[in-house]
């Protein structure tokens, strides 16, 4: 897999290359927004690491023009401007995950690693586990045919653990994605859901299995023998 990144600091991008080639993947490096522009009409890239201070221009111009074009490929911005604005709005122009710099390369490269195996939408929305289907165009769980009448907040948390799945997903980065950057649910809010959701799926026979993992995180995994569900 091949991912581009649009970097004008030369010293970081080669260093990214570097970390990505020992990972596993190949890499073209563009220092510009027109060469990025023109990278990604040549390339079919699995995922791109994109800079906001370019020399010809923002990097969220690129991105919006890259959206319109109907590229979906993952985008991971990784920029000095850290402030949460600037955050919301790399996120809102369609940008999936942010890194503010300086960081570390190899958090960079796991972060890269998580999107690439999210579901991408043009595979369409579909993602499952064990015998658990979520559609999440359609926000409809299913355990085998069984249909399970989930709320729209335990479908989300359901797809996050499964996009997840045999990864301890942090706790704050649960609260994160279920109530938004604004959030300001009561600190037990999250232990609600989870208990919800591995009520439905004891319930459903499903096989897997939701586990917390104290002061951590939850991890969703596959368990053939569903009496186990503690
Ligand atoms: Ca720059």
């Amino acid at each position: 897999m091949r991912v581009l990144i649009v970097e004008d600091n030369r010293e970081l991008a080669q260093l990214i290359a570097k970390r990505l080639d020992q990972s596993g993947f190949e890499s073209d490096r563009v220092d510009t927004a027109d060469l990025a522009r023109q990278a990604v009409e040549t390339v079919d890239y699995a995922a791109l690491v994109l800079d906001l201070g370019l020399p010809d221009g923002d990097g969220l111009s690129f991105l919006r023009w890259l959206r319109q074009q109907g590229k979906a490929l993952p985008v991971l911005i990784a920029s000095a401007r850290n402030g949460l604005e600037d955050r919301v709005s790399g996120l809102r122009q369609g940008a999936d995950d942010y890194l503010a710099k300086p960081f570390s390369v190899d958090e960079l490269i796991a972060r890269l690693h998580a999107l690439m195996r999210r579901p991408r939408k043009m595979l369409g929305n579909v993602l499952s586990a064990g015998n658990v289907v979520i559609d999440s165009d359609k926000h409809q769980v299913n355990v085998g045919d069984r249909v399970l009448p989930m709320r729209l907040r335990e479908t989300a948390l359901l797809d996050l653990l499964i996009r997840h799945k045999n990864r301890v997903v942090p706790r704050r980065y649960v609260e994160d994605q279920l109530f938004g950057i604004d959030g300001d649910q009561d600190s037990n809010a999250i232990e609600v859901y989870i208990h919800r959701v591995r009520r439905q799926l004891l319930d459903a026979q499903a096989t897997v299995k939701v586990h917390n993992v104290r002061g951590v995180g939850y991890m969703l995994f596959e368990d053939k023998n569903p009496a186990n569900m503690n």
